[in-house]
């Protein structure tokens, strides 16, 4: 792990008991918050508790001193405003983002700008009664998560009383460093029950219809056609296909061992494993289609 980097986006009660759990396991943290350090923080946020408070600091500015303090080799990076469509770009710089705001408008802003980069996350958050984490890479986002559970993901983090507890704290850990290290998969929810200690776990799957998978696939298909000949159009995935799963949904295509062959009216598609299409006598229109229904 510790050559891996992560960028924590809140560093209120979550965010910041997970800054100083996982001090020295990074190689590079970026911390993002807006938020200046108030007295009435201490009782859900101890991190804060050695702060001066004789002039205003940023959550960021107090997180980055106390945490180099540690002497640890991780590089720290702060950015001390709240993340925004702006800070998309930002996130190139990281292998995995990680969503501790708790806060639905930024939760659904952050899931954007992870889809539109390709960056794994993970979005966490705490109530009362229990943890809640959400892991993406390559699957369903936050928001198909969420526009299929209205009522049941809840915005902000009013209940929120009390310092989150050691043991939620390990498990957030453990498990943030467990996608990271890639054993496990994106798509689970996860589902910590804080007075039985209880976990129930499931996978989501894509919703073909979210607004933000759609759209930022269709931008990658749009972009990544290359005309080969006049009725020849290639398409890079850049990922693995499971050309078994997609020949049974496919009547009538050929697999062989690393390709699939797929024929329709006097037209065809070549697709390797590796994720390459080749489109012979579609436009780019029906191609780029097909792509969205194959991948989705
Ligand atoms: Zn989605």
């Amino acid at each position: 792990m510790e050559n891996k980097s992560i960028l924590v986006i809140g560093a209120g009660a979550v965010g910041s008991a997970f800054l100083e759990s996982s001090i020295g396991m990074f190689k590079k943290i970026g911390i993002f918050d807006g938020d200046i350090v108030t007295k009435s923080n201490l009782i859900t946020q101890p991190f804060y508790k050695e702060c001066d408070f004789s002039s205003p600091v940023s959550k960021t500015a107090f997180a980055i001193k106390k945490l180099n303090s540690f002497g640890s080799s991780t590089e720290y990076k702060g950015y001390e405003r709240y993340f925004t469509e702006k800070d998309f770009e930002t996130m190139k710089e990281y292998d995995l983002i990680a969503d501790f705001t708790d806060n639905i408008n930024s939760r659904l802003i952050i899931n954007e700008g992870c889809v539109k980069e390709g960056k794994a996350a993970v979005f966490a958050s705490l109530n009362e009664k229990e943890a809640f984490l959400y892991f993406y890479r390559n699957s369903a986002c936050f928001n198909c998560l969420f526009r299929n559970s209205i009522g049941h993901v809840k915005e902000g983090c009013e209940s929120v009383v009390s310092a989150p507890e050691k043991e939620f704290v390990s498990f957030l850990k453990e498990n943030i460093l467990e996608f990271a290290s890639n054993k496990a998969e994106g798509g689970q929810i996860i589902l910590f029950n804080l007075s039985n200690k209880k976990v129930l776990s499931s996978m989501l799957k894509k919703d073909n219809e979210c607004e933000v998978c759609v759209k930022h696939m269709t931008k990658k298909v749009e972009d990544g056609f290359l005309q080969v000949c006049s009725s020849g159009i290639k398409f890079s995935y850049g990922k693995h296909i499971d050309l078994k799963k997609l020949s049974s949904v496919l009547p009538g295509s050929r697999l062989y061992n690393e390709f699939l062959i797929f024929n329709q009216n006097n037209k065809s598609v070549l697709i390797s494993l590796d994720g390459d299409f080749l489109f012979t006598g579609y436009t780019k229109e029906e191609a780029g289609k097909l792509i969205t229904s194959f991948v989705s």
